[in-house]
């Protein structure tokens, strides 16, 4: 296989792989991010109902509220009522905590209420100071409910929270009310969820990957080669010999072409048949291309006309291979099946180079064919193309 089959086969699939990312990336944000997204949401909305309806409850009681701001009694029967509140709320829900603070001087406050058992490792005493979340200070100076996630607490993983403000009768702000819903067991699930979509993913682009290089040449033949000798097309080989031209003289490296004609093909069509004919320029294409490194490039150039381009070599070495092409179809009589008989077929094969002069695509083509149009002179014979 040669550079540029090789070069349109990883586009072809780099192009696979590409579409196939974009696609992947839709379904993976319509699906996963968008259920997480919702999930997420539906959990804050929860957190800020719950934190909502504490504070009305704290409100409907607000003198013994206000009252035990000031006592901070945690074996007062207040105290009790509420942790008793506050585990009811627990008990059937995931919410982990539940605690309410007061503001102190600037962005510290305290803690009043604390849903933890007393003496618990997570328990706050009433009076115990902390500086404010972003989140407390918003509903401290707006007085409106928000809802955040964080993973602050490592020890706690990630907690999805809500905060909501407490008034007294005046409409005073006095704390607020902090509800953390629990969100590693729906975070674990959805991590699990996301390594199977990736496995899932990366199943279906290795399983692309490989359809794509299995049918490449499915894909790609029909594009730029010929279907009967499997030779690229004229029309494509135009379009490449002047970059590989290009590239040629960029790295002081030879290239060549050689220019096949079979010898009096016409004979050959109507004395055996355009059947025949065909199966003549399949075997001899077959010969051609055997003959040439994976690295050169074998074209049908017109109806019994190849071109070979050869990469990276001198002169006389391409002379030596065209003479031992020409010599092999001459020693390989094609069979005819209807008249019982091997049919010799000749060709003829003009050759040029670059050899290290600036020339045009178009020149050396005219060279090419300068130096076939001498060998037909003798026919069966192999010519260089000389200056003049
Ligand atoms: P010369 O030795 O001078 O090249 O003689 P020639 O008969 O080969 O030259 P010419 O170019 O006149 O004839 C080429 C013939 O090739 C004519 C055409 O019918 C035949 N041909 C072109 N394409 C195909 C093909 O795909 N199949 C078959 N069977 N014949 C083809
Ligand atoms: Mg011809
Ligand atoms: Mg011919």
């Amino acid at each position: 296989m040669d550079k540029l089959y090789k070069t349109f086969r990883r586009r072809l699939v780099m192009l696979g792989v590409a579409v196939l990312a974009i696609f992947i990336s839709i379904i993976h944000i319509t699906v996963y991010v968008a259920a997480k997204e919702d999930i997420e949401s539906h959990l804050e909305r929860n957190a800020k109902g719950i934190a909502v309806s504490i504070a009305q409850t704290l409100m409907m009681n607000v003198d013994e509220y206000l009252a035990f701001n000031e006592t901070r009694d945690i074996n007062s029967d207040y105290y009790k009522k509420m942790q008793a509140y506050f585990t009811s709320i627990k008990n059937v829900s995931n919410v982990k905590f539940i605690y309410t603070e007061r503001r102190l001087s600037g962005n510290t406050a305290e803690y009043i209420l604390d849903a933890e058992p007393i003496g618990s490792q997570d328990f706050s005493k009433p009076g115990t100071i902390e500086e404010n979340d972003p989140e407390a200070e918003i509903v401290f100076s707006s007085g409106v409910p928000t809802a955040f996630k964080t993973t602050k607490f490592q020890r706690w993983g990630k907690l999805l929270g809500a905060i909501a403000p407490i008034f007294d009768r005046e409409g005073k702000l006095l704390g607020i009310v902090g509800v953390d819903i629990d969100g590693s067991h729906i975070y674990s699930h959805l991590q699990r969820l996301n390594i199977a979509l990736i496995a899932i993913y990366t199943f279906i682009v290795t399983l692309s990957i490989a359809t794509l290089i299995k049918f490449s040449s499915a894909i790609l033949d029909p594009l730029l080669k010929d279907k009967m000798t499997g030779a690229y097309t004229k029309r494509y080989f135009e379009n490449f010999l002047n970059r590989e031209i290009t590239h040629a003289k960029r790295v002081h490296k030879n290239l060549a072409l050689m220019m096949f004609d079979l010898d009096h093909f016409k004979n050959v069509n109507d004395t055996y048949g355009h059947v025949f004919g065909d199966k003549v320029l399949t075997t001899v294409s077959g010969i051609i291309k055997k003959s040439l490194r994976p690295t050169d490039y074998f074209i049908r150039y017109g109806g019994e006309e190849f071109v070979a381009m050869i990469v990276n070599t001198d002169i006389q070495h391409v002379l030596e291979v065209a003479e031992r092409i020409r010599s092999i179809i001459a020693a390989s009589p094609i069979f005819n099946l209807e008249k019982n008989q091997q049919v010799s077929i000749t060709i003829s094969i003009g050759v040029a180079d670059l050899h290290n002069i600036a020339i045009s695509p178009k020149e050396l083509l005219e060279h090419a064919d300068k130096a076939l149009y001498a060998a037909k002179v003798t026919r069966n014979t192999v010519s260089l193309y000389q200056d003049e």
